[in-house]
Order: structure tokens, then sequence, then C-alpha cells
């Protein structure tokens, strides 16, 4: 039956996939839920999103989105605690840094309801599939994009604002090994590697490409100046742990504000974990590898929340981390996982 939340209309898809998948054996943002949040930007507004049976769309081949790249996403999750009850992770932060992203795109920027109360509506109406296994959780991923057409390098007159979900596993990467990246930059001084825009993403499948057939996962970015400076690790902040303090790098222009990361930081300086956010050279850490110091190093983000790097390259030489009983990247996933899920308590007010 349809109904109205929150003065967004839901339109009920008349059969559901939801018997047709696995839910013990959930792969990464492959299979997807039964709805979607659809919003139009027209006539200089948006439009009050509806909540739809999840479909493909048609574009017009001069749709901007293809020739131009104004496009731009989020990544969050939605958990499912033992009683069945509902929990998001800071889902403002993502609003916000989603309107960031639409800003430096020349996007046109969303109302938080039609955000807020989109997001809500759609998980109402999918409740059945977040999963409530370990490790699991609903991936959602709100985008926008220039649908308005012409072959002309401007921006676009209408957008379309799309919230899809997939119901995920635990992201499990195995052994990570990183290449220290000294050719290609991930984003420059002025550019928008702080936006989340799609295109930031092309740009890194190439020079990842290179680094997966020199026999490495993963790349990390350095400056663009003159690739001195450890920046992220992939599609992730990173975190480098030299005796006991943990160092990341600080926000830039260059580096994505990342809701994990910054939780890292709140949760580590609470539990008096030395913390620096500083930047930190890829000679320092070169070095702390060699005299023993270097203890751990770790990818910080919404999909894996934790991933643990095992070794890196850098100048032909490989480095391997050493084998801790006890590391701070265990420790800190737990205790945002518990907060997520419910488990534990949550002194920051980030569960929502
Ligand atoms: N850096 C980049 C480039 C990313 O794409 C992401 C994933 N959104 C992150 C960092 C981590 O951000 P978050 O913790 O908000 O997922």
């Amino acid at each position: 039956m349809n109904a109205i939340i929150n003065d967004i209309e839901i339109i009920k898809a008349k059969t559901t996939k939801i018997n047709e998948v696995d839910f013990d054996n959930l792969k990464f943002g492959q299979v997807f839920s039964d709805h979607m949040l659809e919003c139009n930007y027209k006539n200089g507004a948006w439009e009050v999103p509806k909540v739809v049976p999840y479909h493909a769309i048609t574009l017009d081949p001069s749709a901007k989105i293809f020739h131009y790249g104004q496009s731009v996403f989020e990544g969050m999750k939605a958990y499912k605690d033992a009683n069945n009850e509902v929990w998001l992770f800071r889902p403002l932060e993502n609003f916000k840094r989603l309107n960031i992203s639409s800003k430096r795109l020349a996007i046109p920027e969303l109302p938080e309801a039609y955000f807020m109360d989109g997001l809500k509506a759609l998980l109402e109406v999918d409740k059945d599939w977040i999963p409530n296994k370990e490790g699991s959780s609903l991936y959602i991923r709100p985008f926008v994009f220039a649908t308005g057409k012409g072959f002309h390098a401007s921006p676009a007159d209408e957008y379309k604002f799309i919230i899809s979900t997939a119901p995920s596993g635990a992201y499990f990467a195995g052994k990570v090994k990183v290449l220290i990246e000294q050719t290609y930059s991930r984003s420059a001084n002025g550019g928008v590697g702080y936006a989340k825009a799609g295109g930031n993403y092309a740009g890194q499948f190439y020079p990842t490409q290179l680094a997966v057939e020199k026999g490495y996962q993963q790349v990390i970015w350095t400056d663009d100046t003159n690739h001195e400076y450890i920046e992220e690790a992939g599609a992730m902040n990173i975190f480098i742990r030299i005796n006991d303090t943990l160092i990341t790098g600080p926000t830039s222009d260059r580096i994505l504000d990342g809701i994990t990361r910054k939780s890292i930081i709140d949760l580590a300086k609470s539990e008096n974990i030395p913390v620096e956010v500083r930047k930190i050279s890829v000679k320092e850490v070169v070095e702390a590898a060699k005299n023993g110091s270097l203890k751990e190093m770790f990818g910080a983000g919404t999909a894996a929340v934790i991933s643990p790097i095992d070794g890196f390259g850098y100048q032909g030489t490989d480095y391997d981390l050493p084998k801790l009983d006890k590391t701070y990247a265990e420790y800190l996933k737990k205790r945002i996982t518990d907060i997520q899920t419910n488990k534990s308590e949550d002194p920051f007010g980030w569960r929502y």
C-alpha cells in the first residue's frame, strides 16, 4: 500500500526480491534493496523526493554527467541492533559533506529535510533489508548527478538525487600491501580532492591497476607537489602509529574529511591514546620502519571502518609491518562498531 511519510510519497514495489538474497553470504554492494529515493532538480528548485521501486534510469546521451562528470556521492551505513532497532552513524555529517561536494562541482545543494526525511522514509520501507548479522549492514549510497542536456561545458540545469541501498557483509580486505605513490596524484591544491566527486575515483583506477600489477593491493597517495607527504590510502584516510602515537595528516583541499577519521581522532583522544594531526612524511615512515618504531598503518573509512595494512613498498623496497598482539586498529574498530551497532554507550552522541 502506498503511503506518505514526512510529506514524502512512497510508491511501493509490486514484488520483493528479498527472498532471492542469501543474507548469510552477502558481498559488499552487489545486491540492491527493493526501493530507492528519487528527487529531481528542475526549474531552479529541488522537487519533493519520492520513495519508488528500484529501477533503471533513462538519460539523454547529451546529459552533462556523461561529458563533464558533474556527479558527487556519499557512503554511509544503517545497522540493526539485537532488538531490531535501526541506527545510523553521524548521518548529518554525510548530508553536510554531500553539499560541500556539490558546491565544488557547481551542483545545487540539497535541503537537509529532503536528505534526512527521504533517507528515513526509504529505510522505513526497506527495513527488512537491513541485516542484523555481526559485521553486516545496509550500505547506503546517496548521489547527485547532472541530467540536464547539452554539449556545452557548463553546469547543467537539471539534476537527480538518488539514495539506493545495498545489504552488505563485512568488508574483508585480506592481506593488504600498499605502494607509496611517487608518480600519480589523487588530488591537487585548489582541486576537488576534498569532494566526493565521481571523477576523483576514476582518476585513481589506473595508478591502482599499475600498483596491482606490481603485486600491491592499494596505493598510498602522497602530496602532488613532491610526493613527500602521506595523504590517503586508496579511498580511505590513513593512520600511522609510530611507537604509541597515532598520526594522521590534516584535512586540506586534497584530503577527504572522513567521518571515520574524525571519529577515530575523538575516540583515541578520549581513551588517552596519543594522537597527532600533522603532516607525516614518507621519509619519517620509512625511517620508522627501518628502526622498528613503526608499529601500525591502517586505512579508515565507512566501508571497512578500519583496514590494517600489512606492509608497504617504496622505491623498490618492501617493508613489513610488525605483527602485534594488541593493535590500535583492532581496538578502535571494536569501539566504533560497538557504538554504531548499539552494543555500547555512545558518549559522543554519534548514534542516530
Ligand atoms: N577518503 C576518501 C577519498 C574516501 O572516498 C573516503 C570514503 N568516503 C574516505 C576517505 C573515508 O571517509 P568516511 O570515513 O567518511 O567514509
